[in-house]
């Protein structure tokens, strides 16, 4: 499978966390994530990830592309829902396409939590 990793800036900790205690799955598939979140986890845990651009620098609409080329099975996306993100139309756009192509998209940890659970 093909995953995508996102995180906005306050649920990075999350994110990073989820990464380290699922690396033993998440190292079995190819692995993508924006700029930011994919070097904080490639820090933390060693895994191969291909970056994209930062989020608010054309990352998440480059993931966008790759859904919509039908390239991307599984976004684990943690969204801030309580901060202003100054590229949210982006976010928006990667979430409509996630649902036009119906990809699975966890946009929280405990949601990302039984999404993960299906690939054991
Ligand atoms: P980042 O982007 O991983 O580069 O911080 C995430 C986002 O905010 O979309």
């Amino acid at each position: 499978m093909k995953i995508a990793l996102i995180a906005h800036d306050k649920m990075k900790p999350e994110m990073i966390e989820f990464a380290k205690k699922y690396k033993y799955i998440l190292k079995q598939h190819q692995l993508v994530a924006t700029g930011t979140t994919g070097h904080k986890i490639i820090e933390a845990t060693g895994l191969n990830i291909k970056c994209f651009r930062s989020g608010p620098l054309g990352g998440d609409q480059e993931i966008g592309a790759q859904v919509a080329n039908g390239e991307i099975d599984i976004i684990f996306f943690f969204r801030d829902p309580l901060t202003a993100q100054p590229h949210e139309p982006d976010v928006s756009a990667l979430l409509r396409l996630s649902d036009v192509y119906q990809i699975a998209l966890a946009t929280n940890p405990a949601t990302a939590e039984h999404v993960i659970a299906s690939l054991i």
